[in-house]
């Protein structure tokens, strides 16, 4: 098995033969801008500092990795810990990222920020960095998820952003970012697209890939220091991806270490109703880059579904794609029905209310316990707090009276 990816992207932009850069020729030298600087600031000692010292001062780094006792008890094993990304500012691991792309904003003398947002974390990661560093800040939101997450966007009108509905297509987080994209290549010369996950056009995947890795490189070293080795496994859910990557690459060439993607299995990996893209998806082209995706025989795009807002997008980043490839990360899902159990489980064993999203790995963990013997160790990306979902729980909960 050749599990040795390196630290990808070539000088193409691709993993494998994923990425890349699908995009109008006008935003093509704003990439190569971005890379470039990119490039200069992650050898640049002045803003990787600046950077260190805004995770632990603005965001609350490092997180703990916290050793859920009774959860594990109430498994029989494994013993599983969570990284705790739900102590971040703002509640998910989101702002880690935000945070260093707002820093390379600034460096680039770009005042006008844009994003998309499905759950509406990454649009309230980005509209706080905003308020933060008073750059004006445009979110493009599905009109769908602006009713799901309302609370999120009560906090993004506070903070100054200005949150823009999108009512095209199917109003969700897909049609959100192909608006972004739509007022980047308008408006490129004053504006910093900050994207949320490994997504999107070189260079992003790489970009946001390194800001999330300081979750693996905090993960690595506190196992060292509580367990006293590595774990033999680490689980993180999919959406785009970032979470995900931001756990697994510090621990990439550690053989050993198992590495599992938990994508949400909706109503079922056969209905149809779902937004598991590396299980049931093909390779194809959306919002600049080549990875699976979800589409049917025409070639459309098929709208996922999930129950968490932060899971239903037909792609995934295309980093995940070559992992999958090469079976250096395993790829699960986990439907509605158990991550709902789940989310309410570890709340009443923990009295941490985990986001509907980490719900879905927490849900893998407890379908694929017998997996793993009693005397394991894996850790679980607790990617953020679930009081963004309790509406979600509540919608459930009356559908079933
Ligand atoms: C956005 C989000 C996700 C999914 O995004 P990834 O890029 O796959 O990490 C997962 N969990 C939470 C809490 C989120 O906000």
């Amino acid at each position: 098995m050749g599990s040795k990816l390196e630290t990808g992207p070539n000088r193409r932009g691709r993993f494998g033969v994923y990425g890349g850069r699908y995009v109008p020729e006008t935003v093509m030298f704003a990439l190569d801008e971005l890379e470039s600087a990119y490039r200069g600031f992650r050898r640049d000692r002045t803003f990787q500092n600046e950077l260190k010292q805004y995770l632990r001062d603005y965001v609350g780094r490092p997180t703990p990795l916290y050793f859920a006792e009774r959860f594990t008890e109430h498994l029989g094993g494994p013993k599983v810990w969570f990284k705790r990304e739900d102590l971040n500012h703002t509640g998910a691991h989101k702002i880690n990222n935000t945070v260093g792309q707002i820093l390379l904003a600034r460096a680039m003398g770009k005042q006008r920020i844009i994003a998309e947002t499905g759950a509406g974390q990454h649009g309230l990661a980005t509209a706080t960095v905003c308020a933060r560093f008073g750059m004006n800040c445009v979110v493009y939101m599905g009109e769908e998820d602006i009713h799901r997450q309302a609370p999120n966007v009560e906090k993004m009108n506070l903070l100054g952003a200005k949150v823009v509905p999108v009512s095209s297509g199917s109003a969700t987080l897909k049609d959100a970012t192909s608006e972004a994209l739509r007022d980047w290549v308008t408006n490129v010369r004053s504006t910093f697209y900050i994207i949320g996950s490994v997504v999107g056009p070189h260079p992003y995947p790489m970009i946001v890939r390194d800001f999330q890795t300081i979750i693996g490189k905090e993960t690595r070293r506190q196992s060292l220091k509580q367990i006293g080795h590595l774990p033999h496994a680490l689980v993180a859910c999919v959406g785009g991806g970032s979470n995900a990557l931001g756990l697994f690459t510090a621990f990439m060439s550690d053989d050993k270490v198992k590495m599992i993607g938990v994508e949400a299995g909706g109503k079922g990996l056969g209905s149809g109703q779902h937004a598991a893209t590396i299980r049931k998806g093909k390779p194809g082209v959306l919002h600049g880059s080549y990875s699976y995706l979800i589409y049917d025989n025409d070639g459309q795009v098929v709208l996922p579904h999930s129950i968490s807002a932060g899971l239903d997008y037909p792609g995934v980043g295309p980093e995940h794609s070559a992992l999958a490839d090469i079976g250096r990360v395993e790829y699960g899902s986990a439907t509605d029905k158990d991550t709902l159990r789940a989310f309410r489980l570890v709340s009443q064993l923990e009295g941490i209310i985990p986001a509907m999203e980490t719900a879905h790995a927490l849900a893998w963990v407890v379908r694929n316990r017998k997996k793993f013997k009693p005397s394991q160790h894996i850790v679980v990306c607790f990617s953020g707090r679930g009081d963004k979902d309790m509406p979600i729980l509540r919608a459930e909960s009356e559908k079933h009276q």
